[in-house]
């Protein structure tokens, strides 16, 4: 049962944190519940402003997405910026685009500000097409994002296989904004500078429910409980227990497999600029390197389900269907982890009560936007000023058909990696 125990971020995390579990009373400014980007970046931000502060995660820091995922640090949502200036009208959309075009440079900054031993590489990520068709995709993204003044090039054929190392590549967009670091230990890099500013952290301290008591949110924990003015709720895909205040989404699994360190040679024949990448595929791969030069390959789906089986048997077609030189490297290491997916593909911030928000639905894009809005809604709350947020909040979100849904990308996963090894 591949998880978050045999993931390789568990493995090669290069930062750690001292905590507690929640025993007692603790009163403080703004309580935030969740461990994973948005809550620790809230309770950084709302630290460093002079609040106190204290962060719940019911698990360790990372146990959620921000634990698992792929490392990308994009600088924007899935959707190309027409959509985003579609789905929420011009002035919001462009206001959204233009903070999450920064969003990699605040995560490069925070990873230098607070010296966090994340493997931060800043070299760009690739779109790469994985057909003719795959490619004409890129030029719109291209052209909408070179209007909206993203810096991205559009790379031939023959460019993108020079520059992947891959000859299963029709094409690729590179965004220099963007990059890669270690998902997990980013996450526990920013607990510990929010620790180090003075919030305080509890850990294994699940909350069971929030109640209004006189002007103030009360959380109850199983041995403590924390009374607060304001409240962020961050639990997103791996929300737990406080049932009236549970995201809506659809749960998307993304799993990945990683090999033992390459030699210098295979090392050097791919990605030799250390870009991260992803396809066009309707259900997508990703491949990058990580510090010690494992080569890591994702794909969607989820490894404990029926279609388990065809995931792992393309994993091992795909990794030499795109790079036939690691024919001979075994996969040692795979774990999944579980997406929160809204319709629009845009995140959410839901006003639970006054001075109550909670966010979710990144959509698979959460390390960027994730920190944005973790910043924002802190720095919202602290100065009493909804106009702050990324996003207008609303008061409440509803998905239809999660659990269809759900399976229908799961089936359509399985399916595709049944019979696919095309790039
Ligand atoms: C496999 C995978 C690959 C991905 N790849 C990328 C990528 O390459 N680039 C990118 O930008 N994004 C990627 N994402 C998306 C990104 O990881 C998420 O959007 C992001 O981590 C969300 O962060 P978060 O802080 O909102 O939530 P999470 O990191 O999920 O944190 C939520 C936390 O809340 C805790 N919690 C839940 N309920 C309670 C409770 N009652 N009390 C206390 N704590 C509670 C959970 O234990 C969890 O730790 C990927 C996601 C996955 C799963």
């Amino acid at each position: 049962m591949p998880d978050y125990d045999q993931s390789l971020w568990r493995q090669t995390c290069g930062e750690s944190i001292k905590t507690q579990k929640l025993s007692g009373d603790v009163t403080v400014d703004i309580a935030i519940i969740g461990g994973g980007y948005t809550g620790c970046s809230a309770a950084l931000t709302a630290a460093k402003a002079g609040a106190s502060v204290c962060l719940l995660e019911a698990h360790q820091i990372g146990h959620g997405g921000s634990g698992r995922n792929v490392g990308l640090v994009n600088a924007g949502l899935w959707l190309p910026p027409d959509q985003i200036r579609s789905h929420l009208g011009q002035v919001p959309g462009s206001r959204l685009i233009d903070l999450l075009a920064n969003a990699p440079s605040e995560v490069f900054g925070l990873v230098n500000a607070h010296e966090i031993a994340c493997e931060p590489v800043r070299h760009g990520t690739l779109h790469c097409a994985h057909s003719a068709k795959g490619f004409e995709d890129l030029h719109t993204r291209h052209s909408q994002l070179s209007v909206s003044g993203a810096p991205v090039e559009l790379l031939d054929a023959n460019t993108s296989r020079k520059r992947t190392g891959s000859p299963a590549v029709h094409g690729a967009l590179f965004d220099p904004r963007a990059g890669t670091i270690q998902p997990l230990a980013f996450v526990v890099g920013l607990a510990r500078a929010a620790q180090d500013v003075g919030a305080l952290i509890y850990t294994e301290s699940p909350i069971q429910s929030l109640r209004q008591e006189a002007g103030m949110w009360v959380l109850h924990g199983e041995n403590g409980a924390v009374r607060a003015k304001s409240i962020i709720q961050a639990t997103n895909a791996y929300h737990q227990g406080i049932a009236d205040t549970a995201p809506a989404y659809v749960p998307v699994y993304y799993f990945q497999y990683a090999t033992a360190p390459l030699s210098h040679n295979l090392r050097a024949s791919i990605l030799p600029e250390g870009e991260g990448c992803w396809d066009t595929g309707l259900i997508m791969t990703s491949f990058r390197l990580d510090q010690e030069g494992r080569f890591i390959i994702g794909g969607m789906g989820d490894l404990n389900s029926v279609g388990g089986f065809a995931h792992k048997a393309w994993v091992s077609r795909k990794l030499v269907a795109v790079y036939p030189q690691l024919a001979d490297q075994p996969l040692v290491k795979g774990w999944h982890g579980r997406i929160a997916m809204t319709s629009d593909h845009i995140p959410k911030i839901i006003q639970i009560g006054p001075h109550a928000l909670a966010a979710h639905g990144f959509s698979g894009r959460g390390i960027g936007p994730g920190t944005v809005f973790g910043r924002l809604m802190a720095e919202s709350l602290l100065n009493d000023d909804p106009s702050l947020l990324p996003v207008p909040p609303i008061t409440e979100y509803r998905e239809s058909w999660t659990g269809l849904r759900r399976a229908f990308f799961e089936t359509g996963a399985a399916l595709t990696h049944l019979v696919k090894t095309r790039f």
